[in-house]
Order: C-alpha cells, then structure tokens, then sequence
C-alpha cells in the first residue's frame, strides 16, 4: 500500500556556495577545505556534535593501520590530529605504545573550536532526507527539523553522510555491500565499562591486549558460550581511573544499514550481546569483578553502507597493481580490513581464496612497497552535475571500500572534494569540469600526496 505526500511551500532558511551533508571525518574535510578555499560552508549533521563514527560510534583511534608501520598521517587529518594533541595530550590514555587515540568527548568541543576558527557554519539536528533536482543539478537540500522541512541551496553540494543519503535522494545509482548477496560488514555497537580494579592497572605490560588474546582462544575452542559471532576483542584507551573507552565488540550481522528496521534489529541484538559479555567479564577476568557499563554509543556505527556509482569504479585490482591514475587526489598504503558480512569466523584473512567469505585482514606492511590512488572521478557521480561525494561511499568496489574507509582517507577525500568544490565557485564550473591537474597542484600546495 502506498499513499500520497502532497506538495509543500517550503522556507529557504540558508544560501552557501558550498553546502555539505554530514559532519563525520569526511565531512569535516570537506567543510574546512573549502572554506580555506573561500567558500561560504554550511556543514549540516543530524546529530548534535561532528565526528561521525569517531565520536558517536566511540571509534576514537584513527590511524590504527598506520600504527606500528613506518607510515604517517598527512593533510587535514594529520593537522587535526596534531592540534588535539598540543590541547588534550593522550587523552588519559595509560596503555603503553598505543596508537593516537581522541576522546569522543574532547573531540567533540573540538570540533566546535576548529569550526569556529574555520568560519564554517554548522546546523545541527539536521537530517538531510531529501532533494530537489532540476535539470540534473541540485537546486536545494532538504532537511527535517523539528518544525517541518527547511530548504538550503548552494552552488555546489557535497555528500559526506557515509551512507550516500543526499546521492541516493538525487537518484545516482548506489550499491550496498557484497555483489553475491548485497550484506554489509556487521554493524558494531561500541560501549564503555568502569571500575576496573586499581590492581590491574598497576600492572606492567598491556594486559589488554593479553585478555584479547586469551578472549579469542576461548571464543574458537567454544568455551566462551557467548552469543556474539565475534572473536577478536579490541580495547580502546584505558585510564587511571579504571574507564576503557571502548569495547569494538557487539556485532550484528546481516543488517542493511540504510534500513531502520534493520537498524531497530541491530541496535536491539547489541545490547543483548553487551548484556552477555559484561557478566561474561566479571566472572572470567580477574579485576574485572566490580566493572559496570559505563555507556553504550550513540547509535550503532557502520563500516559500509551504500557507495556512488562514480565516473570511475577504484577496485581492489586497482590496489593490487598500484594503478597510477592522472587525476588521484590522495594516496594509501595497501592495506584491507573487511569483517565477515555474514559472521562466518574462519578463513585465513586473505584477499583472495576463503579470505572473502571471512574477516579479510591485510595489515600495511613496511616490506610491501603498494600504495594507491584515489581518482578524483571516484567523488564524481554519474548524475547530478553539482554533486561530490566523499568518504566510505566514493565509487569502489566492496573490496576496495574496505581500505579507503580508513578514517584518515575519509578525511582526505572529504579534503580533496572541498578543495574541488572551492575550486568550482570561484570558477563557475561544474565539479566534472574542475581541471585535475589544477586540483592537485593546489591538493599538492597543500601537503597531500598525490602520486603514489
Ligand atoms: C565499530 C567501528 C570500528 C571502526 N574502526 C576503525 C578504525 O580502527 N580505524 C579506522 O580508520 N576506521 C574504523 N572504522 C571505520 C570508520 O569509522 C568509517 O569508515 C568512517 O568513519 C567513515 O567516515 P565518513 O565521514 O565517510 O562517515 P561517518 O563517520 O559515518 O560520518 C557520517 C556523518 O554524517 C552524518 N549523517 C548521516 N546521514 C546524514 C543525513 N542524512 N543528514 C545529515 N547528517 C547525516 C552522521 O551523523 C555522521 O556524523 C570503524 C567503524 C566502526 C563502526
């Protein structure tokens, strides 16, 4: 059954040169690089803080693949991370030799300070749920308010909401997850515990890290009677005051992100599963006997979800060879992380053979000399003219989403796609029209490594 929605008057209540959808890492890219470029910026979020996943669904460490390896964050994410640091130190972490890790919290005010600095306007409780399209170029985004639906227009938009929502409104053709069967990878609701015992911190070593390997053991020899298809166990930042940060750990398979029933299921089975393994750890793990459940995110958060067909396609084949592109606007090292779309826990995490059907897991190695690039035609759709798309839903293959979701190569396409757009007001040019090579003199001028 279907009903009709009648036409409505609108207010315009904002005209930007560039307005951009979601404030996650994308987003904030996005919204800061244009605005450096000299563009008006609106950054529209449905929450009521920025940072996307790093924030709302407690991801807090950012460049976990480039721990341990001789690689560094560059561009935008790196002068963000580097600020936050001169600000907030190791944000109470006490875990030895730990990658960079934010605190949600500090992140968030944060975020509102750079903002600010920036000049770029910011329109919380926003969702962006709609479009209106007219000769193949957006004229306005719609977004729902808690006093109905208000317009903004702007030359060019740019859609960083990780789930192609301001794509899919305007009718660009999307794809969600595996070719085979279209699942995503599981959804995963981070949460916080307490109370952890004064002795156990004052322990040498990070027996984190040893209770995540005595946790998998347990889990793969079926002693753990857990419910969670789940086996790997990663902490996030530990404190004097006995508070991990996070537990990357309740994982929902087989849900459609895009979907709030499949959402409702997730959210729902999570806590179940957050319920299970807090009693699970008071009876298992010494000093963990008097923890308590701190908080649970926000919201559960996604690794993929749909992505663009763009003007370009950047497969995992493209990674593998190292294909050189004459338009990329940033580059990686090789590295994969895919979970299970399914929950199926064996395989070797490999890329190819058994690997697809498990956690694909490559890891960046310094021996291994691949890096790739990022076609700026990726950010590119097929239709509508003034769209760019940055972030987990550029145009790839569900392989190759699995290395540019990375949070740093968020940000870094969000950067090259606010560049692009600065670009495209200042010239009066359509995005497609945007001379590569300009893009990157000025994306190089900026400290962004453009050829791999
Ligand atoms: C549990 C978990 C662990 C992860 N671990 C790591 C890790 O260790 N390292 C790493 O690099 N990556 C990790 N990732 C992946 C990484 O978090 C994402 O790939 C990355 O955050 C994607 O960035 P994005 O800006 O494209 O999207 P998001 O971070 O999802 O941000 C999108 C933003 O848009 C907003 N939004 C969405 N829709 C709308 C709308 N319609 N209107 C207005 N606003 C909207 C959202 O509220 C959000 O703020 C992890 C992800 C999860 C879920």
């Amino acid at each position: 059954m279907t009903i009709t929605i009648k036409p409505k008057e609108v207010e315009i209540s904002g005209r930007f040169d560039v307005l951009v959808a979601g404030g996650g890492p994308a987003g904030i890219g996005a919204a800061v690089s244009a605005a450096r470029g000299g563009a008006s910026v609106m950054l529209l979020e449905k929450r009521g803080f920025l940072g996307g996943n790093i924030t709302a669904a407690y991801v807090e460490t950012c460049n976990w693949f480039l721990h341990g390896t001789s690689f560094s964050p560059y561009g935008l994410y790196a002068e963000i991370e580097n600020a936050y640091r001169a600000e907030w130190g190791r944000s109470h972490d006490i875990r030895e030799h730990a990658p960079h890790r934010f605190s949600s919290e500090y992140l968030k005010i944060f975020l509102d300070e750079l903002m600010e600095r920036e000049g770029v306007k910011v329109l919380f409780h926003s969702f962006v749920n709609d479009v209106v399209v007219e000769d193949g170029r957006i004229k306005a985004l719609i977004i729902q308010t808690k006093n109905g639906p208000q317009a903004l227009v702007s030359d060019i938009v740019i859609d960083a909401t990780g789930d192609g929502d301001v794509a899919f409104a305007a009718g660009v053709p999307c794809k969600k997850g595996r070719d085979t069967d279209g699942y995503c990878q599981p959804g995963t609701l981070n949460f916080r515990i307490a109370g952890l015992d004064a002795r156990y911190l004052a322990g040498h070593g990070d027996k984190l890290k040893e209770i995540g390997r005595q946790f998998e053991k347990d889990y793969l020899a079926g002693k753990t009677g857990l419910e969670c298809r789940r086996k790997d166990l990663p902490f996030g930042r530990l404190t004097d005051g006995g508070l991990i940060s996070y537990i990357n750990y309740p994982c929902s398979y087989m849900i459609d992100p895009t979907s709030n029933t499949g959402l409702t299921r997730g959210e729902i089975e999570c806590r179940r599963y957050i319920k299970q393994f807090y009693h699970y750890m008071r009876t298992h793990f010494p000093g963990f006997e008097r923890i308590e459940i701190a908080s649970i995110a926000p919201e559960i958060g996604f690794r993929d979800s749909r992505r663009i067909e763009g003007k370009y396609t950047l497969t995992h084949e493209d990674i593998e060879k190292g294909v050189v592109f004459a338009d990329t606007v940033c580059v990686f090292p090789r590295m994969y992380d895919m979970l299970s779309p399914d929950g199926f826990m064996g395989g070797d995490g490999a890329l190819s053979g058994m690997g697809y059907k498990g956690h694909i897991f490559v890891h960046i190695k310094d021996d291994d000399t691949r890096s790739f690039g990022v076609p700026y035609r990726c950010l590119l759709p097929v239709k509508t003219d003034n769209l760019l798309v940055a972030g987990r839903c550029i145009s790839t293959t569900h392989v190759a989403e699995s290395s540019v979701r990375a949070i740093y190569a968020c940000m870094l396409t969000g950067q090259a796609a606010g560049t692009a757009a600065a670009i495209a007001v200042h010239s009066a040019l359509m995005p497609e029209q945007v001379d590569a090579a300009v893009l990157r003199t000025e994306l190089s001028r900026q400290g962004i490594i453009t050829s791999p």
